[in-house]
C-alpha cells in the first residue's frame, strides 16, 4: 500500500535516550506503518553546546536495538535532507528573514532570567508546560528590527497576537485550545548564540520534509499552539498532531522508580530485552 502519510521522529542528542523516548518513537513508527506511510528520522542537534555527536550516535544505535526502523533520514538518505538540523542553517535563516520582513518578530535584549523574574505565570496547570509569559510592556514598537540584515547576536521573539485562541484537534487528546498571552506569550524563534530556537526549526523542517503527522510527547502541547502561529505567519500548511502520554520528564526523572529513569543503554546492559520492556508495567503506564 502506498500512502502520503509522512511521520517523523526527532531526538535531541543531549544525552542517552530513555524508555519514554523509545515509547513515543515506537508509537510514531506504528502510526506510520498503520497508515502505510513513511517514517523520517531527524537529528535535532541545533544546540551546539549541549548536543554531542556521541549522543547522536547512541540514539541511532539504541533505537535500532529497540526495534525502531525508519525509511528516511539518519543513515537512510532521502530527498529532503540534510536530516541534521545543524546542517540546515540557511533554510532557517530564510524563514527568519520572512518573519522579520513581515514585522512579526522582534529582537529582544532580555535574558531568560529577566523573563523568569518578571514574567507572569501562565494560566496552564501543567507544570511541564510552564514558561513565564513575556511581559507585553517589554515589547519594542511594531516594526522594530525590520531593517536588520542578519539576526546578529540577538534573541528574536515572535509577537503573539492578543485575543486569540489557538485550537487544534489532537489525534489522541481530541480538541485542545490555548489562549494567546494567557497560556503562552512571545516566544523565542532565534537565539543569540546564532541558531534558530526549537519552535522555528521544527516548523521549517516539518514543512520542508512534508511531514503530515507529528507524533511527540504531550509536554509539547503548548509548543504546538506556538508552532501553529508560525505556520500561519509563513503561510505553510500545518500537519496534524498526535501527542503521546509522558512517561518521564526531560531529565528522565518524572517517575524515578523501576526502570523509568534508566537509559536504554543501561537497560540493555542490565540484560533487558526490547520485547520484555514493551510488555512491562512501565511501558503500559498511562497508555490507554
Ligand atoms: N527534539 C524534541 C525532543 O527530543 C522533539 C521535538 C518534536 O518532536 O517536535 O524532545
Amino acid at each position: 500500500m502506498s500512502s502520503s502519510y509522512r511521520g517523523r521522529i526527532a531526538p535531541t542528542p543531549t544525552g542517552y535516550l530513555h524508555l519514554g523516548h523509545a515509547r513515543t518513537f515506537w508509537i510514531a513508527m506504528q502510526r506510520a506503518q498503520q497508515a502505510g506511510g513513511q517514517l523520517i528520522y531527524r537529528n535535532e542537534d541545533l544546540d551546539t553546546l549541549r548536543c554531542m555527536p556521541k549522543f547522536s550516535k547512541s540514539a541511532v544505535e539504541d533505537l535500532r536495538w529497540f526495534g525502531i526502523n525508519w525509511d528516511e533520514g539518519e543513515g537512510e538518505g532521502g530527498a529532503f535532507g540534510p536530516y541534521s538540523q545543524s546542517k540546515r542553517t540557511q533554510i532557517y535563516l530564510s524563514a527568519w528573514e520572512k518573519l522579520k520582513n513581515a514585522g512579526i518578530i522582534y529582537p529582544c535584549e532580555k535574558s531568560r532570567k529577566d523573563v523568569a523574574h518578571a514574567g507572569q505565570a501562565p494560566h496552564t496547570e501543567d507544570a511541564a508546560m510552564l514558561e513565564p509569559i513575556y511581559p507585553e510592556n517589554w515589547r519594542p514598537p511594531i516594526g522594530a528590527g525590520m531593517d536588520a540584515a542578519h539576526p546578529d547576536s540577538k534573541n528574536w521573539r515572535f509577537r503573539v497576537p492578543a485575543s486569540r485562541t489557538i485550537s487544534f484537534s489532537d489525534g489522541r487528546l481530541g480538541p485542545c485550545k490555548f489562549d494567546c498571552l494567557k497560556d503562552f506569550g512571545d516566544f523565542l524563534v532565534w537565539r543569540k548564540d546564532g541558531v534558530p530556537a526549537y519552535e522555528l526549526a521544527v516548523v521549517i523542517d516539518d514543512a520542508a520534509m512534508k511531514i503530515t503527522e507529528v507524533v511527540r510527547g504531550e509536554d509539547l502541547l503548548i509548543s504546538t499552539a506556538r508552532q501553529l502561529l508560525i505556520y500561519e505567519a509563513l503561510q505553510l500548511l500545518p500537519p496534524t498532531f498526535y501527542h503521546t502520554p509522558l512517561m518521564i520528564d526531560a531529565e528522565g526523572r518524572r517517575l524515578a522508580k523501576r526502570n523509568l529513569s534508566l537509559s536504554l543503554r543501561e537497560l540493555r546492559e542490565a540484560g533487558h530485552t526490547p520485547n520484555k520492556l514493551r510488555q512491562s508495567k512501565d511501558w503500559h503506564y498511562e497508555l490507554n
